[in-house]
């Protein structure tokens, strides 16, 4: 298998992040005798620095020629003074809309070993584990007209779906779904909103493709307070725009930390992979992040783009015997705790690499 992947490391904590999941997947090509073809390149506050802009041009099509997209963080205080439009995150926000990619999904998974980090009772996350799958491109996000009149104190924005956005993101949802514990969630909300009602009516059609999935409806609102209070009954969540931004950030909670949630977009020209932490200035250069988040991002890079699903579950199965072994990197570490030692970034990607090289020399 040859992949050729665009490493867009970025700022802060990206570079620091992204060697860790570029070293396990090394591993992995060594192994499994591919070739995984790293073409580093800049986006970000460092793109801004060398060429003045945060998506060079050289950035966007080589990345548009590559398998895969690796993307660690982009963020500097630095810039905090630029317009929107010429900050770090605007090439990161460039970047996927150039990509193309609709289909966001985002794990939320409750480790065992963390289950104290969670604000959430051990006994209700205990075995939660959620794919997300946030359509990205539609909704009030992109909805135009758009616009804030400041005079009249009147500002405007649009959701707007059609059917083919709807119909294309939940065939992602159901296949995934028939990978898992056969079941979707669909959330909206369609007791008050009429593009609900039509992607209701869309994702119950999409249905009929997938007999050996269960669907069922949410109703937004009350989705956000399930999440907290029984979220091991769900199992891939699929939802518009604005909706799976906010519930995926909630069940953040469910995890416990940041630094641990990985994320791909599908669907488009290249699959961007990212965690989905940001650049965390406050902790950059110091070997403090938590490098889980990319490494797990790997792991959906085997799955998603390479069609290497025991190699991405390797690695997963390592990230939480690394847990488990009470390694933690300060963003999950509980002080005085007994059995637990606090790792730095290249120890916690280390002791990861070393569980992922001895599972695969067994298999
Ligand atoms: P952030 O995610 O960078 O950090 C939030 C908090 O979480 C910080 O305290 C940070 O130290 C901690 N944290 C984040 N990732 C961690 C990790 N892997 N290990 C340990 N701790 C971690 O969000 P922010 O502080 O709101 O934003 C910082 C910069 O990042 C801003 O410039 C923002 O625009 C940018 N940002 C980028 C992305 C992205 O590139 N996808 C996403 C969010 C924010």
């Amino acid at each position: 298998m040859n992949l050729k992947i665009a490493l867009l490391a970025g700022d802060g904590i990206g570079p620091e992040v992204t060697q860790e999941a570029v070293n396990v997947l090394n591993l992995v090509a060594e192994h499994g005798k591919h070739t995984f073809e790293f073409k580093p390149l800049l986006i970000g506050g460092v793109a801004i620095t060398a060429h003045g802009t945060p998506l060079p041009e050289e950035t966007l099509k080589t990345t548009l020629a590559c398998d895969a997209a690796l993307l660690g963080a982009v963020g500097d205080n630095k810039f905090n003074h630029l317009p929107p439009n010429t900050r770090p995150e605007a090439g990161l926000l460039q970047i996927r809309a150039a990509l193309g990619g609709f289909a966001n999904l985002r794990p939320a998974t409750a480790y065992k070993a963390l289950a104290d980090n969670s604000p959430l009772r051990p006994e209700i996350t205990e075995g939660a584990d959620i794919m997300f799958v946030r359509e990205l491109l539609g909704g009030l996000y992109f909805g135009e007209p758009r616009w804030w009149d400041k005079d009249k104190n009147l500002a405007h924005n649009t959701m707007v779906y059609t059917k083919d956005e709807v119909v294309r993101v939940a065939r992602i949802a159901f296949q995934l779904a028939q990978k898992r514990r056969k079941k979707v969630t669909s959330v909206d909300k369609a007791n008050v909103l009429e593009v609900s009602q039509l992607w209701r009516a869309a994702v119950t059609e999409v249905a009929q493709e997938f007999p050996d999935v269960t669907l069922e409806h949410q109703l937004v609102d009350s989705m956000a307070i399930h999440l907290m209070n029984r979220p091991r009954d769900f199992d891939v969540v699929l939802t518009e725009n604005l909706f799976g931004d906010i519930l995926s950030d909630e069940s953040g909670v469910i995890t416990g930390s940041l630094g641990m949630l990985p994320s791909a977009t599908l669907g488009g020209k290249v699959n961007l992979y990212e965690p989905v932490h940001g650049s965390a200035p406050d902790i950059a250069g110091q070997s403090k992040a938590n490098p889980v988040g990319a490494i797990l991002t790997a792991a959906m890079i085997l799955r998603h783009s390479a069609g290497l699903e025991r190699e991405a579950k390797i690695i997963e199965d390592a990230v939480i015997a690394t847990l488990e072994e009470g390694n933690r990197t300060t963003d999950i570490a509980r002080g005085n705790v007994a059995g637990q030692r606090t790792v730095t970034t290249t120890e916690m990607g280390k002791l990861i690499f070393d569980k992922v090289k001895t599972a695969l020399a067994k298999s």
